[in-house]
């Protein structure tokens, strides 16, 4: 609804330093808004007015919509728009950046946001928004009142979000807690694509249920399709250093125009293990095999070093699991230049033999 003030901004603002922004609480009184950012530099009358703040006090009115407040954002000028209720507290707050956010990197900018976004009790949903025909993210904090955090994105594409998608700014509201539509078949965001009709939402706005983006894990960029059968299990080696994480995994395998990340498990060099692709979808890791197989991943390069024996162990426990759970013997443990034999995966020095011998004696106890 200020979004009319972008092209305003774009010129004005005048602070730069590279600190995160820290933002004011809803409710707080317009006296500490202001002890805190400064007099408003740019002043809203109504929904096509706009004022630099000198020429708002040559007009000597009283009361305007939104007043904007320089509000640095590491490397940007952006403007934190307010509004204030009849008691001078603040109703409503926006932020409009003088750039834009990647979701994934949210957190570096507005930690304190970013920790409500992902507490156990937020939940996010899609909605079509005014003015532009657009879906925004709303976070929910369950207590007897909400915050919503609205945010605008720069896609074209507004249905195809992913940890990827770039936030132009947010708004945050408060208001009686919110039902949120859903699993609704016909109005269900499907990976990339809204499904269905999209049709007229009501003014004031359809919520439907979504993924929260914001929250640590891993988001697919289009629809995965679920595995009729596994009767394989492949290993892999990442081919990659030892240091690489699941998040440079999934940033190559989507820049491979894969879904994203396309083993189910990866197994690190501490032993560790994280959860990939959803286990009952097909994977993306053994050409031809992808649609009966489960896809494990050891992260390192065994071309160049031997996997420790940490990782080793938690490799086969790992397994081990999955081979009992879809009741396959240990001759179905294959390893990827088993399937593929353009590749040497899971690479030269990976001990193969030792590896089945030890699935074979412990599939035993
Ligand atoms: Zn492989």
């Amino acid at each position: 609804m200020l979004l009319c003030g972008l092209v305003v901004l774009a010129a004005a603002g005048a602070v730069q330093t590279a600190a995160a922004a820290a933002l004011p609480a809803l409710g707080e009184p317009r006296k500490l808004v202001e002890q805190q950012h400064g007099p408003a530099y740019i002043v809203q009358e109504d929904k096509i007015h706009f004022y630099t703040d000198q020429q708002w006090r040559e007009l000597g009115r009283k009361r305007a919509k939104a007043y904007g407040y320089p509000l640095p954002v590491r490397e940007m000028n952006s403007t934190l728009w307010v509004e204030y209720d009849a008691q001078e507290r603040m109703a409503t707050q926006m932020v409009i950046l003088d750039g834009n956010i990647k979701i994934r990197n949210f957190e570096r900018y507005f930690p304190g946001l970013y920790a409500d976004l992902i507490a156990n009790d937020s939940a996010a949903a899609v909605i079509r928004s005014y003015p532009r025909d657009q879906f925004a993210v709303g976070i929910r904090s369950g207590q007897a009142s909400e915050r919503w955090v609205r945010f605008f994105f720069t896609n074209d594409d507004p249905t195809c979000l992913n940890m990827h998608s770039r936030i132009q700014g947010f708004e945050i509201t408060e208001g009686p807690p919110r039902t949120i539509a859903g699993p609704d078949k016909t109005k269900k965001i499907v990976g990339c694509r809204f499904n269905g009709e999209l049709g007229e939402f009501p003014a004031d706005g359809t919520w439907h249920r979504a993924d929260n983006y914001f929250r640590p894990g891993l988001y697919f960029s289009e629809r995965l399709i679920p595995r009729r059968g596994t009767d394989i299990v492949v290993i892999h080696h990442a081919a990659m250093p030892i240091t690489t994480s699941r998040d440079d995994i999934q940033d190559l395998h989507l820049s491979n125009g894969w879904a994203g990340v396309g083993y189910h498990k990866l197994v690190f060099a501490d032993g560790s293990v994280a959860d990939g692709r959803p286990e009952q979808m097909v994977g993306a890791h053994a050409f031809g095999a992808n649609r009966r197989s489960l896809g494990i991943v050891l992260v390192g390069d065994f071309n160049r070093e031997r996997p420790n024996s940490v990782q080793l162990e938690s490799a086969a426990r790992l397994t081990l699991e999955l081979l009992k759970k879809y009741r396959l013997p240990v001759e179905k443990v294959l390893p990827h230049r088993a399937v593929n034999t353009d590749t040497d995966c899971p690479g030269r020095l990976f001990p193969w033999a030792e590896f089945v011998q030890r699935l074979r004696r412990e599939m035993k106890e």
